[in-house]
């Protein structure tokens, strides 16, 4: 019988996908491809429009989120990619919250006039919706960073293909293990590769994978002239972490749970963000197509934000760094940045689950919970 790599389950796909191909002697992991130019008459051409380590981490991403797959130097690299291919003027309906990147360029382009945004809450479904006519493009994430707001996304799709309005989703939160945005319908799954699939906190990437050919080729173009790829040892070691997320994703996403039910009945806790709790807003709502509800939760203090900071100071396992999605749990308070929405509440620290033992974290969160 003949291997078929789309009946495989995500967490054997991870494994087999973006492999050369099997013959004697053939190498088991791509090769670092290191080269700027390639020999007239093949595809490739020039560096800046291919390389074989990217179109093996390409297609490993491809083999989880389905489609076609573009990488990019990071994953503001893919955003701007992405936007870049509507008309100066472009209406987009986004997120009045969400990651500070995306905030701070989609205001950037509004204030310029290249796109005008229409912000809303987009755990408001009817609201979203209404806003939708006239718009170029709806522009989600879910999961949002780090309020954990979490959009109705099959409802949402579906409402912006009707309008014949394109639908992208910043999917870096839940993952293709969670929620796979292309089988909803989504014409753009995007994701932060540098979170949880490269998985190490040791490279920047981002991808855009999508199912229609006519938008990989405009998206592929304004990768070749806008010059944002990603380097090809970047594309190997973000390779060599997809190899391992699924086993990752699991074990955080199991611990988080547990963090955040702990951290709930903390005296020195007043709310816990967590979509996976049922006493959280957004649980009747995730539980209807999430399958999981990922690896970082968000919680407010009793306390200033000078309590966080100390909070984030004193811990001596969980390092205090932004970002998120690595083997290493880290913590912040996201307030600390200027770029940060004032809706996010000063006290509030967003923590990103890793793989050490759930028992180990706990006892680090109890401690640094006590020096405050
Ligand atoms: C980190 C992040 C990004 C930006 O990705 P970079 O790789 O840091 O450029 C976009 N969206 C979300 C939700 C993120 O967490």
């Amino acid at each position: 019988m003949s291997h078929d790599p789309s009946a495989e389950k995500f967490s054997t796909r991870a494994i087999t996908a973006g492999r050369p191909a099997r013959a004697a002697d053939s190498e088991l992991n791509a090769s670092i491809s290191l080269n700027s130019t390639f020999t007239a008459g093949g595809p490739l051409g020039y560096g800046r429009y291919g390389n074989q380590t990217w179109s093996q981490t390409e297609s490993a991403i491809s083999a989880l989120e389905g489609g076609q797959t573009l990488i990019y130097s990071s994953g503001m690299a893919a955003i701007s990619a992405a936007f870049s291919i509507f008309p100066h003027g472009a209406t987009v309906v986004a997120s009045n919250q969400g990651y500070s990147g995306v905030m701070t360029l989609l205001n950037q382009a509004d204030a310029s006039g290249q796109l005008k945004v229409r912000f809303v809450d987009v755990a408001d479904t009817q609201a979203v919706i209404s806003s939708l006519p006239g718009a170029d493009l709806l522009w989600l994430e879910s999961p949002t960073n780090p309020c954990l707001d979490v959009a109705e996304l099959p409802e949402l799709i579906s409402a912006a293909r009707a309008a014949k309005i394109l639908v992208m989703v910043d999917n870096t939160f839940a993952t293709a293990l969670t929620q796979r945005p292309l089988e909803m319908g989504a014409d753009v799954v995007m994701n932060s590769v540098t979170k949880f699939l490269a998985g190490h906190s040791d490279l920047l990437m981002g991808s855009l994978s999508t199912s229609n050919t006519e938008l990989f080729t405009k998206l592929e173009n304004a990768r070749k002239f806008n010059g944002s790829i990603a380097g090809p040892f970047e594309a190997w070691l973000a390779l060599r972490g997809i190899r391992t997320f699924p086993l990752r994703f699991e074990r955080s996403c199991q611990s988080a749970m547990i963090l955040a039910e702990r951290l709930s009945t903390h005296p020195k806790v007043s709310r816990v963000r967590y979509p996976g709790l049922p006493t959280d807003s957004q649980h009747a709502r995730a539980v209807k197509f999430m399958e999981t509800f990922g690896a970082v939760l968000s919680f407010e203090i009793v306390g200033s934000g000078a309590d966080g900071d100390r909070l984030c100071d004193s811990s001596s396992l969980i390092t205090h760094a932004t970002s998120l999605g690595g083997v290493e749990s880290l913590w912040e308070r996201r307030r600390r940045w200027p770029i940060e929405s004032p809706s996010v509440p000063e006290n509030l620290i967003r923590l990103s689950v890793g793989c050490e033992d759930v028992e180990d974290l706990w006892a680090d969160i109890q401690r640094a919970l006590a020096s405050i």
